[in-house]
């Protein structure tokens, strides 16, 4: 298979990087060729493996016997991304997402629904953030987001996500549940479960109705303050997702140590499920420990009818992705909802 990506020049020290995220990345069995062409650097990688061999050295970081590793380094999947914006670009993004916070312009949340695995009908909704800059055009999440939480915008900017949700579920005709997505930095901010349980309560909406989503780099972050933070947002009445499960070096020691509700599966693990029988067996082994633990599953990142029926032969409980449909507004979601034997939503929006 051969991932042929453009990737914006953005100095020297982004092409180390990617230099030495190749190099990490051959240990995982992928080849990794990058060169620059006319101030545009060019990487293909040609993944010779789909998988690597499983180690036979029982003293490999990797043979510990509780942690699940997926094939991509983290390395090689942090170059993979979109490049990050350069200085200017930066400074750009951060005075028109803080001129967009104030005025509220430009940001609007969209709902991508999750199905129920067996009966295909929506369960609950992830709400995701879009913003349409009107110097900067769109711009993705994956860029916006890291760019806030640099700068200090990301509590303003989880506010903004807090009204629309808020607002949104207060006037919808049939009642439903919202993942949220919260950045790992404020997981553990004194006093955040708190007032995020209040800010949706003074508008009306019980925290029950709200699942925070918290990724994995959050349990890496400050692994310290982390069950206390957990306890905290449970007390407060929220439940908990735990985001991206896999996509780095995942561990079966969080679920265990951990108490979310709910365990979300990475696409990079939907897309290996079908393809490999190892994969699989990976993932069923999570999937027992998720329901050891009473966790509801979900697969992100399900696009196709075959991934849809593999998984949910495996008993993974919610499919959430195009498959399912892609984020809509708030009216298009209620309106599904309303209907009676609530079709799949297989539209897709941009
Ligand atoms: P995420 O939480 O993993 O969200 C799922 C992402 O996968 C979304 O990208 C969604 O559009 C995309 N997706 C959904 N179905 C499929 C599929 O079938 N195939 C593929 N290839 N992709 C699919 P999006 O909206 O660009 O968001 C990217 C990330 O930005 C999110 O990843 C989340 O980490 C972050 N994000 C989005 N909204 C918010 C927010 O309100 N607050 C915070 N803190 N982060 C947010
Ligand atoms: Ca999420
Ligand atoms: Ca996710």
């Amino acid at each position: 298979m051969i991932d042929n990506r453009r990737i914006s020049a953005a100095g020297n020290l982004w092409v180390a990087a990617l230099f030495c995220a190749s190099l990490l990345a051959s240990w995982f069995g992928v080849f990794s060729i990058a060169f620059l062409l006319g101030g545009v650097a060019i990487v293909w990688c040609v993944r010779l493996a789909l998988h690597s061999p499983p180690s036979t050295d029982a003293t490999a970081p990797n043979s510990a016997p509780e942690q699940v590793v997926t094939e991509r380094s983290p390395a090689l999947q942090t170059a993979l991304v979109a490049a990050p914006p350069d200085a200017k670009k930066e400074d750009q993004i951060v005075a028109e997402l803080s001129a967009a916070i104030e005025t509220g312009q430009g940001l609007r949340v969209l709902y991508q629904p999750i199905l129920d695995a067996n009966t295909r009908k929506i369960r609950c909704a992830e709400a995701l953030l879009r913003w349409q800059s009107d110097l900067l055009g769109s711009v993705e999440p994956d860029i916006f987001i890291p760019v806030a939480e640099a700068h200090g915008l990301i509590g303003p900017l989880t506010q903004l996500v807090i009204g629309h949700v808020s607002a949104d579920l207060g006037a919808a005709p049939h009642p439903f549940k919202v993942n949220v997505n919260i950045s790992p930095l404020q997981i553990t901010e004194p006093g955040f479960p708190e007032m995020t349980a209040q800010a949706f309560q003074t508008r009306g909406i019980d925290p029950s109705r709200i699942e925070i989503e918290i990724t994995e780099g959050a349990m890496l972050a400050d692994p310290a303050s982390i069950p206390v933070a957990l306890g905290m947002i449970r007390k407060a009445g929220f439940t908990i997702a735990l985001d991206d499960y896999g996509s780095g070096f995942s561990s079966l020691g969080y679920l265990r140590r951990f108490d979310f509700d709910t365990l979300k599966l990475d696409k990079s693990l939907v897309i290996d499920a079908v393809r490999s029988p190892q994969a699989r067996a990976m993932l069923e082994a999570t999937l027992t420990m998720a329901r050891s633990l009473n966790m509801n599953t979900v697969a992100e990142g399900v696009e196709t009818p075959t991934q849809a029926d593999v998984l949910t032969a495996m008993g993974v409980d919610m499919l959430q992705g195009y498959f399912g449909g892609m984020a809509v507004e708030i009216q298009e979601l209620s309106d599904f909802l309303s209907t009676p034997d609530q079709p799949i939503v297989r539209r897709k929006h941009a």
